[in-house]
């Protein structure tokens, strides 16, 4: 069994992160009737943290978080609390601020075509399909991609498309993406990944090992300009041989 070893958090949300844990590290085992309550608790923090694209507070407004969580780990941490959880196969969902952040800096538009690499519980997958994308998300731990495959399906994101492999190679057959998401940390950007961004087309991801950055690429006139942007911490992007 592996290790819950990176937790996607940057320096600058550990302040959120330290409160949240003194008030909410126990099993908490809320109702599910208080769930909408909760999530509504979970968007005014994000407002609070400067988060301030409308579409993305309402697309975080409507996605059932808690149900992305397999039921094993749901209430052994508050879903809706601003810190990472555990999903399983030593992986985690990612916080609610790091995920409004990068979807914000995404800049999605209902109907653009977006790639995610580390799909994980589909969370992320289901707020960009609540924007209206069409959602393409790749998961090199099948046990994950098929989890998050059924929750997508149960709840109706019919607009997401899970494939359990390998996130280096994209999903060329379904390229040129607007957007490229990629949720687990690359030593080095990935090359096909920017070859199936689109002209015009924006990539973030986080980079590096211990040290991390979110970078965003802009692909313009095929040259990419690269953007360094807040420091994180994820979980590494794996190569199809390392998985155990
Ligand atoms: N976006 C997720 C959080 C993902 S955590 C969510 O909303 O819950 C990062 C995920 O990336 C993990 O599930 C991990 O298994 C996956 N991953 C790591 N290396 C990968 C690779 N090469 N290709 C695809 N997925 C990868």
């Amino acid at each position: 069994m592996k290790e819950i070893k990176m937790m996607p958090v940057g320096l600058f949300f550990l302040i959120p992160v330290i409160f949240a844990a003194s008030c909410g590290g126990k099993p908490v085992n809320i109702p599910e009737r208080d769930r909408n309550r909760a999530r509504e608790r979970m968007v005014r923090q994000l407002l609070r943290y400067g988060i301030n694209d409308e579409r993305v507070i309402a697309a975080m407004s409507t996605v059932p978080r808690h149900l992305f969580i397999p039921e094993k780990y749901r209430d052994t941490f508050d879903p809706y609390g601003d810190y990472p959880g555990p999903i399983g196969s030593g992986q985690t969902i990612s916080q609610p601020y790091i995920v409004a952040y990068m979807t914000e800096r995404l800049d999605v538009k209902p109907g653009e075509k977006i790639l995610e690499i580390g799909t994980g519980s589909g969370y992320q997958a289901a707020v960009l399909a609540a924007l209206g994308a069409d959602v393409y998300t790749i998961e090199i731990i099948p046990e994950l991609a098929e989890h998050a495959r059924r929750v997508l399906a149960e709840q109706g994101y019919r607009k997401v498309q899970v494939r359990a492999g390998d996130g280096y190679k994209g999903w060329p057959e379904r390229s040129p993406f607007d957007e490229i998401i990629v949720t687990c940390a690359p030593e080095e950007i990935p090359r096909a990944l920017i070859e199936q961004l689109r002209d015009g087309g924006r990539m973030i991801l986080p980079l590096g090992a211990r040290f991390q950055r979110l970078v965003i690429c802009r692909k313009e006139g095929g040259e990419v300009r690269i953007e360094d942007d807040l420091p994180v911490r994820f979980v590494p992007m794996v190569h199809g041989r390392e998985v155990k």
